[in-house]
């Protein structure tokens, strides 16, 4: 053994989170120019064609208002538009997310009923449905539901909420979290049915943290007006339809992020949305196949056992005891590649020490998502623990067919 340490963390650092996800050259060479002109020319014009570009992605023949903010911003402004104070709300929640989700609303004093579907499975449309049936005052003003839920990796069926909704004769608003999927699940704001989406820049977007998005159909601007939470920086409607250019965002406008999701846009729309989610089902294939060969012998396998529950965007991986801790901090130190940790524990008894996520969302190929797989197996190796063999060569595969 030497005595020299060996650290192999050079080249590039990679992210291999659930967001920020990988930031493109192209956007980061986008933002990467003097301050602009903010009162006319390019900045006004991008705008315009990005709130336009994003609701065609989205599938959202309503409209969609900006916020310099990240996630959070977005929880709180999905609330403050549209609620009062002891508004009733009713959130469907299976992960960490949904329930910050629900904690912000109740910081609100909304008055918030959370059902728990626990970490390890997707929301029940049969159990939502009878709760709503047995709301027969309708006091529900929304039904509130994480589409992904980051730290579970559960993805939840949204046509299939919405069926429960309508098939309890329920007016509820139907809000919907998009953080972790958007540009990465399949999603069509129209015809699922959605009142309200909310998305962020910094994971299916490829943009820095920094910018919030709120999408709304045409039903929602009722509720707006009566909404006794609303401020005047928050407020939705002033960015929706703004009467000068600067209260698109209550002010400056984030200029280098709209260079940068401008250039985001670009590219998604080049791909072809459709093409981007067939793309981000292969990103997860292959990192499900790892898994599985992981799975093989020893204690790793999937936090959301059931395939068709799980998300394309991000998974949860649930290790022996106290690995899924050492392994992040191995991959961290040594190979300057940092994987997820996890931030729910589950039913079965694993806690964040005992699992670790992968991101595969966003700006990625083989060689990334290769080298991500690859080196969770050195640290493996490293670390000593008993797995099946076979991952790398799963994931090839995996890229093999989905090319021929
Ligand atoms: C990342 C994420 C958030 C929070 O975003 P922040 O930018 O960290 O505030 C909220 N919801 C989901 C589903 C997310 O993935």
């Amino acid at each position: 053994m030497s005595t020299v340490k060996t650290t192999l963390a050079h080249g590039r650092d990679h992210l291999a989170i659930p967001g920020p996800s990988v930031m493109p050259e192209r956007v980061l060479n986008a933002m990467h120019r003097p301050a602009p002109n903010i009162y006319t020319g390019d900045l006004v014009d991008i705008t315009a064609s990005v709130k336009s570009d994003l609701n065609k992605l989205a599938g959202n023949s309503g409209e969609v208002g900006i916020y310099i903010g990240n996630g959070h911003a977005a929880w709180e402004a999905s609330l403050v538009n549209f609620f009062s104070r002891g508004d009733k709300v009713l959130f469907l929640v299976n992960g960490r997310f949904g329930n910050a989700w629900a904690q912000a609303a109740q910081g609100l004093k909304i008055d918030v009923d959370v059902m728990d579907f626990g970490t390890e499975q997707t929301v029940h449309a049969t159990e939502v449905q009878a709760r709503l049936v047995a709301d027969k005052q309708h006091a529900y003003k929304a039904v509130l539901m994480v589409h992904t839920d980051t730290a579970s990796s559960a993805s939840n069926d949204i046509r299939g909420i919405r069926a429960a909704i309508d098939a309890a004769g329920h007016p509820a608003l139907y809000f919907i979290d998009s953080i972790a999927s958007f540009a990465c699940e399949s999603f069509n704001m129209d015809s699922m049915g959605v009142d309200v989406m909310i998305t962020a820049s910094q994971k299916g977007l490829m943009t820095p943290p920094g910018l919030a998005m709120v999408f709304v159909g045409a039903k929602v601007w009722d509720y707006q007006k009566q909404a006794d939470l609303v401020t005047p920086y928050w407020n939705l409607h002033s960015r929706v339809y703004p009467r000068m250019f600067p209260d698109n965002f209550n002010g400056t406008p984030p200029t280098h992020h709209l260079y940068g999701l401008r250039e985001a846009l670009n590219m998604l729309l080049e791909e072809g949305i459709a093409n981007t989610w067939r793309r981000h089902e292969v990103q997860a294939n292959a990192v499900w196949a790892a898994v599985n060969a992981w799975g093989q012998s020893g204690g790793i396998t999937f936090n959301i056992k059931d395939e068709s529950m799980r998300s394309k965007a991000v998974t949860m991986i649930t290790t022996p005891k106290e690995i899924g801790g050492k392994l992040q901090q191995y991959c961290n130190e040594h190979f300057g590649v940092v994987i997820g940790v996890a931030l729910v524990g589950t039913a079965s008894g694993t806690t964040t020490n005992d699992a670790f996520r992968i991101g595969h969302m966003g700006h990625l190929n083989p060689s990334m998502l290769l080298g991500t797989i690859g080196t969770v197996e050195a640290a493996l190796e490293a670390l000593g623990v008993e797995r099946g063999k076979g991952a790398v060569e799963a994931a090839t595969s995996v890229f093999a067919q989905a090319t021929k």
